[in-house]
């Protein structure tokens, strides 16, 4: 962990690839299953236009078009470093299999690449597609994340998720025994929270093994399923403080060998309805490390890995 407060994902790539990796966000084409009818057509109550992928590429372009376009925009900054290729959007395993192999490879394939991560719901994972995840594996650099958002299914029913929490537990056993590292992502500020289900959430996270954690705040952008929800079912929105106290106590649950790979949301700023004081992520971010110091806290403070779960 260094001299930071928690494991973050830019010193777990130093420390493996011995030098700054950057991330291009891309569009593989993929929709959902549980939006395009097979589970819902309705999407998880969060989802946006662009399937949770507000700064992916451009899915009209090839995957090398696209990783090629998001390396020159950010080319004074990456100069001769390599890049992970992160399919975002959307279910990026909802597929063909042949399909999957296609784009993933083709991302591999790039002289700048130098793995791939696969965002993904835990119920798309067939043996097919675990058999090719595996099999990349062993060859690159891979890691793949799951939506999970919360360990309480009456609220994963309230979000629409489409699936019990049981099949994301199924889903971490098999890729723990492919030795596939994968990403949970969960959400602060759902309907119906309470500091509990925050809590349960990241028990889960810790004894499921979970390689790495997103933790994002929930907004609401302006025009959505989520707006429309509020307006009818107002719940609790953060205020900023609250957030970040909010999340050094998870961050104090958390296992100290999990990568922190996010802890707050990344809404465009024209979109977004609540809560305004998220678009200054930075700021954000900051204060939040700024008070794990200064209360000499840090990633794992309260974490007892015999209590977890075997
Ligand atoms: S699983 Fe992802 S893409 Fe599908 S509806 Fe939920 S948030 Fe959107």
């Amino acid at each position: 962990m260094n001299n930071d407060k928690f494991y973050k994902l830019n010193n777990f790539l130093k420390e493996n690839f011995k030098k700054k990796i950057y991330k291009v966000s891309l569009d593989g084409g993929f929709t959902c299953p549980n939006r395009d009818g097979k589970i819902s057509n309705k999407g998880c109550l969060f989802c946006s236009d662009r399937g949770s992928g507000e700064f992916a590429g451009d899915r009209c372009k090839t995957i090398t078009a696209q990783i090629d376009e998001q390396i020159d925009f950010m080319k004074d900054k990456i100069g001769s470093s390599k890049v992970i290729a992160y399919f975002q959007n959307f279910t990026n395993t909802y597929g063909d299999v042949e399909y999957l192999r296609k784009i993933y490879y083709e991302a591999l394939n790039h002289e700048k690449v130098i793995g791939i991560a696969i965002a993904t719901r835990p119920d798309c994972l067939s043996d097919d597609v675990i058999n090719l995840l595996d099999e990349i594996n062993r060859k690159y650099f891979l890691w793949v994340e799951l939506g999970l958002q919360t360990a309480n299914d009456s609220i994963g029913k309230i979000i629409n998720r489409g699936y019990d929490t049981k099949v994301y537990i199924d889903s971490c056993k098999i890729l723990n025994e492919k030795n596939i590292k994968f990403v949970t992502h969960m959400i602060v500020g759902l309907p119906n929270e309470e500091k509990k289900d925050l809590y349960d959430t990241v028990d889960l996270i810790n004894n499921v093994k979970s390689w790495g954690i997103k933790i994002h705040l929930l907004y609401i952008l302006k025009n959505s399923k989520l707006l429309s929800y509020y307006q009818q079912n107002p719940f609790k929105i953060y205020e900023k403080d609250e957030y970040e106290n909010t999340v050094i106590e998870l961050l104090e649950r958390l296992s100290p060998k999990v990568v922190v790979h996010r802890l707050t949301g990344d809404a465009k700023k024209d979109e977004l309805f609540e809560p305004l004081w998220s678009l200054n992520k930075r700021g954000i971010l900051n204060s939040i490390e700024k008070k794990l110091k200064s209360s000499k806290s840090y990633q794992g403070k309260f974490f007892n890995e015999k209590e977890a779960i075997k």
